[in-house]
């Protein structure tokens, strides 16, 4: 799997997402020498994933994508709401200045579901029409992230079968709410996986454990290293977790999820699997 290194650019939004870990209380903006010696200072510059707030309203957004081109960046992908891009020219001038991976969160398979989180009406049509613009387009990989939480839950089939019917190359199924019941959602995600799988559409998840994932493990993103479930979320083992398999490549649970379902957790005392996951997280 690709690592990327990641820059933070603000949290300036245009969406007002319930769950958003940004802190919006005082609007901020990485600093664009910051950001200019940052890159400088990489060794040897791969893959970068730029994110925070919204990437796409900075005005000087291509600036940094072509800074990072220039220093040898060969993939910079952009975690984006996708409002922006619903103005192809916009889309065409990032691809301009070399980004040709996006990764956009889709909160909803339909505006009640989605406008209600990001609290903006009229963001689904925008992002709906970001993956329209998005789909025809060769040469680029489109990663839908759907994150998670009590009032999308039940309609993630639903967001899968939508992603997959654009075309995406990617779905990742992120558990973003730490109130909700892992056990309670994963009959979904089981579902999701499975409706993806056989629409041979590439799916991952972030923020389920192996304990909780069981036999489906293989589909955690942390094992390939590419996960940013850990941005945001302090993240913790439970006492039980010592006698977990899977203990030293479990990146854990948050916190405050583990005091209040803590009776969830049982520690995975063998798995078939353990070597070659172990194989793939080294990798
Ligand atoms: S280390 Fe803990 S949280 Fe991780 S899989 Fe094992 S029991 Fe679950």
């Amino acid at each position: 799997m690709i690592k990327y290194d990641k820059i933070y650019l603000g949290s300036i939004c245009n969406n007002k997402c319930s769950l958003c870990l940004s802190n919006k209380a005082i609007p901020f903006q990485s600093d664009l020498n910051t950001i200019f010696n940052f890159l400088e200072q990489k060794q040897s510059l791969e893959n970068i994933l730029l994110y925070g707030g919204e990437p796409t309203l900075r005005k000087d957004i291509l600036q940094i994508i072509q800074k990072a081109v220039t220093l040898g960046a060969k993939r910079i992908k952009i975690l984006t709401n996708g409002r922006i891009l619903s103005d192809i020219n916009t889309l065409y001038s990032l691809m301009d200045a070399g980004c040709f991976l996006f990764e956009i969160k889709l909160w909803g398979s339909n505006p009640v579901v989605h406008d209600k989180i990001t609290r903006i009406t009229g963001s689904f049509h925008e992002t709906i029409s970001s993956l329209n613009n998005l789909a025809p387009i060769q040469d680029k990989f489109v990663a839908v992230r759907i994150p998670i939480c009590k009032d999308n839950y039940r309609d993630i089939q639903n967001i899968v079968i939508l992603s997959i019917n654009f075309g995406v190359n990617r779905i990742i199924l992120s558990y973003n709410d730490p109130n909700l019941s892992l056990k309670d959602i994963l009959p979904f995600v089981i579902n999701s996986l499975n409706i993806s799988i056989f629409n041979r559409t590439w799916i991952l998840t972030e923020g389920f454990p192996f304990c909780v994932m069981k036999d489906l493990a293989k589909h955690m993103n942390e094992i390939y290293g590419d996960s940013i479930f850990s941005i945001g979320y302090n993240l913790t083992h439970h006492n039980k977790c010592s006698d977990c398999v899977f203990r030293t490549i479990c990146p854990g649970i948050d916190s405050e999820y583990i005091k209040n379902n803590s009776i969830e957790f049982s520690p995975v005392l063998e798995s078939k699997y353990l070597e070659d996951i172990r194989r793939l997280y080294e990798s």
